[in-house]
């Protein structure tokens, strides 16, 4: 031996230990100094509640000495940071428990994986490596097997090979035959001891002075004190450091590795959490869709609510453009609701000339309106006679299905002439062709000229029959009265319809001598209709919103549950190896990939209702913008994020001792 192993590798210096209890301190250690070398077999012995578990977790990094000093390999624990702890669990010791704290739902190869996931090796080469130390612990035809279908003594040489995963240097055993029968346990010292021939340090903890008769060095506890601490001569197979290759024990502990992890690895650790995450998800299928339900249910709202809003804004705007864009309405009185419109006789045909020869005047037409019953033959039905002028069909975008529109001439001759709309023609003409019959309106006799396409309008009823003639023949044959409720004008093209409506108040302001009009911008019915669905869209998607709160809070309930149910778990993983943000992340995962599928299923449910919708309402159809969906999944991502947090904070800031207690 060279003067550089007479070193220890583990140092303490007079360790102590205390536990709060109530206001009070109960010390568990008093005061231990050990050194442990390289390449030692040692038993540390005591009756329970001694404190050599406790001892075994400070030498293992899993807790620290409240007072004294502990030096792995000369650097004091004290300068090292929770994240350098965690990889001296993972790349140094080794650690076997007495009840094997395997993971449950992980199968034995898993298992023996999860030291190696932490150290982000690669996924091949984990496999490989578990597969071969479980072949040399004799458990090639058990390597998925899940830990309760294996004994005892299967279980804690899974948990062997799981500590010799990433090399465990330092094999630490706290009462490893505890619970295993004799023979099991004769199997698992001799592991060690062949493990301890191969260069491996290794430390026992027992209570069982025939065990403690394997190891080299016996030290005693008593109630937190060393009271012996001797070599161990009558050793029954004496396996001296001289006698094993030396080879594997020149390496010292690779501190380095601690800090510094490529981002191939940490890709690699976050495909395991993600694995992880879906494994533990999928292991609570009912719990995980009661969860997510909250955000399928507020995810399928708002996504519905927004396609619905875009479909109802749709329609109108395809109504306004149907019933004719860019026209301006002109009515007397001073503004809506002016109790004297109806005696206000501002409105003269004389504007009407007027109008038409404005260079913003594409075409005008008044209306002049009046029920009266219509008659054909033997049959009759009211109906409304509209009178208005030639260029009627150019200012309201209409078509005619046969004939023709009447022209200035007519309009002139006070002609009785009539175009009638397509309900008048199904009414009285079902299967005759109207052209050229007569139609008797009220007490006017008029040949039909024309028929019109039928009209696709979101105002009046859709089942009124309506019938056009000139307005001449309509104030003087029929209302006798020369004074027009309403002039619509069509505006040219390139004219914005403010400057038009301006200019039309402007005109008729100085002709009146008074402003005793106003005018209604068919843009800006427009505008006031979709303010309005925009209006509700947001006010029902506040509504929406609020649901996609209660289901985010829902999932950071179930977090938590999940969080303390799983406080073993996470004391696990943190003993061999896990760094908090590796916790952090696995419960993150979980948490957004609860609400990212139940963002996709919301999405899809709204699909569902967009189907059952149609079916009912044929009138329009809910419009899915990619813009919706994507921020759905967005918006159910971050949910994840924020509820998910802070229970992925709490698992990841549990005590690693505290959290392996927790059954
Ligand atoms: P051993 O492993 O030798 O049976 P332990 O190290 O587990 O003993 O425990 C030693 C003493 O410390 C016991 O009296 C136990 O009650 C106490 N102890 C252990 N852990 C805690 C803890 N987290 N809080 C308070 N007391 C503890
Ligand atoms: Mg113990």
């Amino acid at each position: 031996m060279t003067e550089e192993e007479k070193k220890p590798l583990l140092s303490l210096k007079e360790v102590r230990r205390s536990y709060p209890s109530g206001d009070q301190k109960i010390e568990v250690l008093h005061g231990i100094s050990l050194d442990i070398y390289q390449g030692e077999l040692v038993a540390i012995i005591g009756a329970s509640g001694s404190g050599k578990s406790t001892l075994m977790n400070i030498i293992g990094c899993l807790d620290k000495p409240s007072e004294g000093e502990y030096l792995i390999d000369g650097v004091s624990i004290r300068t090292l940071k929770s994240d350098d702890l965690a990889a001296l669990r993972r790349n140094y010791f080794g650690f076997i428990f007495q009840r094997y704290h395997l993971l449950s739902h992980l199968s034995a190869a898993s298992n023996v994986e999860i030291p190696a996931i932490y150290a982000g090796v690669g996924g091949s080469r984990r496999q490989e490596n578990a597969m071969k130390l479980l072949e040399r612990l004799g458990l090639g035809d058990k390597t998925e097997h899940l830990p309760s279908q294996l004994s005892g003594g299967q279980q804690q040489r899974v948990s062997i090979a799981r500590a010799l995963m990433n090399g465990g240097q330092v094999i630490l055993a706290d009462e490893p035959t505890g619970a295993l029968d004799t023979r099991s346990g004769r199997e698992v010292i001799r592991i060690l001891k062949e493990l301890n021939a191969a260069g491996h340090t290794v430390i026992i903890v027992t209570h069982d002075p025939s065990i403690a008769a394997h190891a080299g060095r016996i030290i005693e506890i008593r109630d937190g004190n060393v009271i012996s601490d001797r070599a161990n001569d009558s050793i029954t197979e004496p396996l001296t450091a001289e006698e094993t290759d030396g080879a594997e024990r020149d390496q010292a502990p690779d501190l380095s590795l601690s800090a510094l992890g490529s981002l191939a690895a940490a890709v690699s650790r976050f495909r395991e959490a993600f694995k992880m995450a879906w494994i533990a998800m999928v292991s609570h299928r009912m719990r995980t869709l009661l969860t997510m339900l909250g955000i399928i249910i507020g995810i399928m709202a708002v996504v519905s609510v927004v396609a619905l809003g875009k479909g109802a804004s749709k329609r109108v705007t395809d109504n306004i453009s149907a019933m004719g864009t860019n026209t301006i309405s002109i009515f007397p009185g001073k503004d809506w609701g002016d109790v004297r419109a109806n005696r206000i006789k501002s409105l003269s045909v004389y504007d009407l000339e007027a109008l038409r020869g404005e260079i913003y005047v594409d075409s005008v037409t008044p209306t002049v309106t009046s029920s009266a019953v219509f008659y054909y033959q033997t049959a009759e039905a009211s109906g409304q006679i509209n009178g208005v002028s030639d260029q009627y069909a150019r200012v309201k975008g209409i078509k005619m299905a046969s004939g023709r529109f009447f022209d200035k001439s007519l309009v002139n001759e006070l002609a009785q002439v009539a175009v009638i709309d397509d309900n008048t023609r199904k009414k009285f003409f079902p299967d005759t062709d109207p052209l050229g019959k007569i139609i008797i309106l009220g007490k006017l006799p008029c040949v039909i000229i024309g028929v019109m396409e039928k009209e696709e309008s979101p105002f009046g009823n859709p089942d009124a029959l309506k019938v056009y003639i000139p307005y001449t023949s309509a104030i003087y044959r029929v209302t006798g009265d020369n004074h027009l409720s309403t002039i619509v004008v069509r505006v040219k093209d390139g004219w914005s319809n403010a400057v038009a409506e301006q200019q039309i108040t402007n005109f008729l302001t100085i002709r009146h001598n008074a402003k005793d009009i106003f005018t209604s911008s068919s843009d800006t019915i427009l505008k006031t209709i979709q303010e309005t669905t925009g209006t509700l869209t947001l006010l029902v998607s506040c509504i929406a919103v609020i649901s996609l709160v209660v289901g985010g809070i829902g999932v950071m309930n179930i977090m938590l549950v999940s969080v303390t149910e799983r406080t073993k778990e996470i004391g696990i993983r943190m003993a061999v190896g896990a760094r908090k943000s590796d916790i952090l992340q696995q419960f993150l995962i979980e948490a957004v990939l609860v609400c990212i599928i139940g963002g996709v299923l919301g999405i899809f449910c709204s699909y569902m209702v967009s189907v059952i919708f149609s079916y009912f309402v044929q009138s329009m159809s809910m419009m899915f913008s990619m813009f919706s969906i994507v921020a759905a999944v967005t918006c159910s991502t971050l949910i994840g994020v924020v509820f998910g947090y802070l229970p992925a904070k709490n698992a990841a800031r549990l005590d690693p001792i505290v959290a392996l207690a927790r059954e």
